[in-house]
């Protein structure tokens, strides 16, 4: 009995420890599962569950821990449940009314204030400890620092996409302006550490160098992400998402929360290597896109594109897919501002059952954000067994009979191989132009997220089809209808 009511009082220290595991737990197999297409709406599920567990465990951890080891600090029920409930209430509401178009914006935000949260972390460390041990401080403003830039670059990122922000904003000397401001920030926090470390600095310094600490790091965040051109965006919010999960963890080591390391750290290390992989889609280091094309203008040299854009009905670019053998399928970004997936993939079922060959070919830059083509295939039912990603198909591009480029237009710009001077120069592309035939659905002669003039389009292998994604679709499945053609039959064996 007495061992009974010894062990009693561990039981809330318990349940945090077994709660913690099972959301790492979670978090780590949810991730696995979205490695495919296939489980990561599952994947999604179960990394949600694991956010639940993590949740109800810092909430035990707030009102066992906390309270009893620092009894000064005032836990405040009602607040942390109105943050709960308003937090949640808000991410649903947008999850489930935002646009497929206005995702990356979303994602832009939310990394935003993943960074704020670790950083208002790190501020309440700040502003409340009296005197910590140097090396927690120096941990605490880490985090605080990558938080601050992470939350001010994603704001500045999300504006960006939006169209809030329209250009780059360049400036003479802006590299060496960033390093002084970095600088700034660096003095204020070794000031602050040197600061804690004798109390009669620290009732003086302490305001006013964590004001301007934050104000230099927020700085920082803004000036580093306003000089970036439309090509490098991908990289530049994968690596604040990256950021994001690293100033969770380091302020989770900081309040000594595992739930916090752990997915913090998750984060980061996911965020990071989506870094790593997007960096290689595009052919740079992530060193030379954080550090030498910041701000880098190129002028492309307009004069050196010749040929005509030919335009052509889309009735005809159907029936011509109608009798090819063989077509693969471009998507990008103008797909889904015309929601067009349903209207491609009834096209596409009424290509194969005319026993054409169709294959899908995603670029991993393709749209507004990592994956949402595959998302929108998805999304329209497609099988994934049509769907390859681009160095799974781009050899068959020279045997196939059409490119279907519909609403894309960086990912298959030959400028990419051949024009140093383009901003997308050493970006792999897809070999759409090698294709015997290549039609191109677009509305008229609008440029992609880069900015710049597609070769593609001119050459004498290609044809125009003018119009929005959806309404060509509908028509090119009209034409085809209309030839009342008999599905072919496919023998089995
Ligand atoms: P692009 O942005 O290069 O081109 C999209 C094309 O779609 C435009 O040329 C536009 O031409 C056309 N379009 C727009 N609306 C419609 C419509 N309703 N119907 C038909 N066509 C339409 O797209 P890509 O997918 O080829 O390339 C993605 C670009 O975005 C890359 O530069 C990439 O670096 C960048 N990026 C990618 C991110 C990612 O993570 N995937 C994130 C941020 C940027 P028109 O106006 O004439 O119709």
């Amino acid at each position: 009995m007495d061992t009974f009511n010894n062990f009693l009082p561990l039981l809330p220290q318990l349940g945090i420890g077994v709660a913690n595991l099972a959301a790492a737990f979670l978090f780590l197999y949810g991730l696995h599962r979205m490695a495919s297409p296939v489980t990561a709406p599952s994947g999604i599920f179960v990394a949600g569950i694991g956010m639940t567990v993590a949740v109800l465990a810092s909430f035990l951890y707030a009102f066992d821990v906390s309270a009893a080891a620092r009894p000064n600090l005032p836990v405040n029920l009602g607040l942390v449940v109105l943050a709960l409930v308003t937090g949640s209430g808000v991410a649903w509401w947008a999850g489930r009314t935002v646009a497929m178009t206005a995702m990356p914006q979303m994602v832009a935000i939310y990394n935003g204030l993943g960074g704020g949260a670790a950083g208002a972390i790190a501020a309440v460390e700040l502003f409340g400890a009296k005197a910590v041990g140097m090396s927690a401080m120096i941990v605490t403003l880490a985090g605080a620092l990558i938080g601050a830039v992470s939350m001010s670059g994603s704001l500045i990122a999300w504006a960006k996409l939006d169209g809030v922000i329209k250009q780059p904003l360049r400036f003479k000397g802006q590299q060496l302006f960033n390093g002084v401001v970095l600088l700034a920030t660096v003095v204020c926090g070794v000031y602050l550490v040197l600061a804690t470390q004798n109390q009669s600095m620290l009732v003086l310094a302490l305001p006013t160098s964590i004001y301007l600490f934050f104000a230099f790091a927020l700085a920082l965040g803004i000036f580093m992400t306003l000089p970036i051109g439309g090509a490098d965006m991908p990289v530049v919010i994968s690596i604040f998402n990256a950021f994001t999960g690293l100033a969770v963890g380091l302020e989770g080591f900081v309040l000594q929360n595992p739930a916090l390391m752990i997915a913090g750290m998750v984060v980061g290390a996911a965020g990071m290597l989506l870094t790593l992989l997007m960096a290689k889609a595009m052919n740079r280091s992530v060193a030379n896109v954080v550090f030498t094309n910041f701000g880098e203008v190129k002028k492309q040299k307009q004069g050196a594109i010749q040929g005509s854009l030919k335009p052509m009905q889309p009735g005809d670019a159907g029936i011509a897919m109608r009798y090819a053998s063989s077509v693969i399928i471009v998507p990008g970004y103008g797909l889904a501002v015309a929601q067009g997936q349903g209207k491609l993939y009834e096209f596409v079922k009424l290509l194969q059952s005319g026993g054409v060959d169709v294959k899908f070919a995603v670029h991993p830059v393709a749209g507004r954000m990592p994956g949402q083509m595959d998302v929108l295939l998805a999304e329209a039912g497609v099988p994934y067994d049509l769907i390859f990603q681009l160095e799974d198909i781009n050899d068959q591009f020279a045997t196939t009979d059409v490119a279907l480029v519909i609403g894309a237009n960086d990912v298959v710009n030959p400028a990419a191989r051949t024009d140093k001077s383009s901003p997308i120069y050493g970006m792999p592309i897809l070999n759409a132009d090698q294709a015997k035939k290549v039609l191109v659905v677009k509305r008229g002669e609008g440029k992609g997220y880069a900015g710049i003039v597609n070769a593609l389009f001119y050459g004498d292998n290609c044809d125009m089809v003018y119009g929005d994604a959806q309404a060509v679709l509908i028509k090119m499945i009209e034409a085809v209808r209309g030839l009342g053609l008999p599905a072919v039959v496919k023998k089995t064996k």
